[in-house]
């Protein structure tokens, strides 16, 4: 692992950082100094057509849309789950980020990606200057927990995605970032390796669709966190203009 750099703020920081996501110590490998210190920093430039805060509203249809996911039987992972994980973030977000499928903490409390993973997402779109707070709304491509975290089944996810594909309609979000093989397979209908599926942009109904390793991977696989850092740049682009 490169060093964080001299600065005792940085460094402080840094180890923060590294301790609220479990003591995972790879966060600047492959990166140029920089680009790892708006990482660790949350401080890449800000470009202000992402940077304009979403209103704090909910879109048409959104309500209804949800209370009918709350009440989803149509798969047997409805006998398992705690809770229906429909989302976290902001509902009139300019970004989608679609994840996989709820683990142990999101069954919990019904918020999607607020484990490890997450805490890695929050710091990935902050490099980029987003939030969920603000600017992202995150979302699965199941809504219920497979037991014991394992893959999601084809027809697990034939009966879920109509809810994603609804929730997008209503959502418009400008870009969408696919996060790991079986939101970034759905989303640009490529039935290939994450890997040959990163670098270009695709569209779902009309919406770009930007693919990118999994945090839960990536926190696994450190040696891609410069392709992941790539992928945002990407991303950012296209929520750009550029
Ligand atoms: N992994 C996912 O894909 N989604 C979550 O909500 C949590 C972990």
């Amino acid at each position: 692992m490169k060093k964080p750099g001299s600065s005792p703020g940085l460094v402080a920081r840094y180890l923060r950082q590294q301790g609220e996501l479990g003591g995972a110590e790879f966060f600047l490998d492959e990166l140029n100094r920089s680009e790892a210190q708006s990482l660790v920093e949350n401080r890449a430039a800000p470009s202000p057509s992402i940077v304009a805060e979403a209103q704090e509203q909910e879109p048409d249809g959104y309500e209804a849309l949800r209370a009918e996911a709350m009440a989803c039987q149509k798969c047997a992972l409805s006998k398992t789950r705690t809770k229906v994980v429909f989302s976290h973030g902001n509902p009139s977000a300019r970004l989608m980020v679609v994840g996989e499928a709820p683990g142990a903490q999101e069954d919990q409390t019904g918020l999607a990606f607020v484990g490890r993973a997450g805490k890695l997402l929050d710091l990935l779109l902050a490099s980029v200057a987003l939030s969920r707070g603000k600017s992202a709304y995150i979302c699965n491509i199941l809504k219920c927990r497979p037991p014991g975290n394992r893959n999601p089944l084809p027809e697990e996810i034939q009966a879920c995605t109509p809810f994603l594909s609804r929730q997008i309609q209503v959502i418009s979000p400008q870009a969408i970032l696919a996060v790991g093989t079986f939101s970034g397979q759905f989303l640009s209908g490529k039935a290939i390796p994450l890997g040959r599926m990163r670098g270009e942009v695709y569209s779902y109904q009309g919406v770009p669709v930007v693919v990118t390793y999994h945090p839960a991977a990536l926190l696994r696989n450190p040696g891609w966190t410069r392709a992941t850092w790539d992928d945002l740049q990407l991303l950012r682009q296209v929520m750009d203009g550029a």
